[in-house]
């Protein structure tokens, strides 16, 4: 079992935020920004590769609830999925990092040439 759906059966001790029928929002356990919460579903998918728009539709629902929740909403907050290697992705449980609560950088991304694809 992965360490997101042991969170979800409680096996894992986890800060929730918010959590229904089929979602869970949680405290990342090594906070990038002063908010930086991270959104699962309760089934297990792997990757934003493998959901579908069924579950895109009601998790969007429910990551706009958590940010207003939080009360980023009006402030302002970023979105992020990582997916794969490439993505850096280091957990297998699909999750949505929620990012805010002070202005973001934006900035060194890769070592690649960002223009070498154009
Ligand atoms: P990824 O790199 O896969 O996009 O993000 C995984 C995130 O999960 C990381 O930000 C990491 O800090 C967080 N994380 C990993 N293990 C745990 C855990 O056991 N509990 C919590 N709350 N967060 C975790
Ligand atoms: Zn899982």
């Amino acid at each position: 079992m992965c360490i997101f759906c042991k969170i979800i059966n409680n096996e894992i001790p986890s800060n929730i935020i918010l959590e229904n029928e089929n979602f869970l929002a949680f405290h990342d356990i090594n906070p990038k920004a002063p908010v930086h919460i991270l959104a699962i579903p309760k089934i297990h998918v792997d990757s934003f590769n493998e959901v579908t728009p069924q579950i895109m539709k009601d998790m969007t629902l429910f990551m706009q609830d958590v940010a207003k929740e939080l009360g980023i909403d009006k402030s302002g907050y970023r979105v992020i999925t990582n997916i794969g290697e490439d993505g850096g992705q280091e957990v297998k449980h699909l999750h949505f990092h929620l990012l805010g609560g002070a202005k973001l950088a934006w900035s060194h991304l890769s070592d690649a040439d960002p223009k070498s694809m154009i």
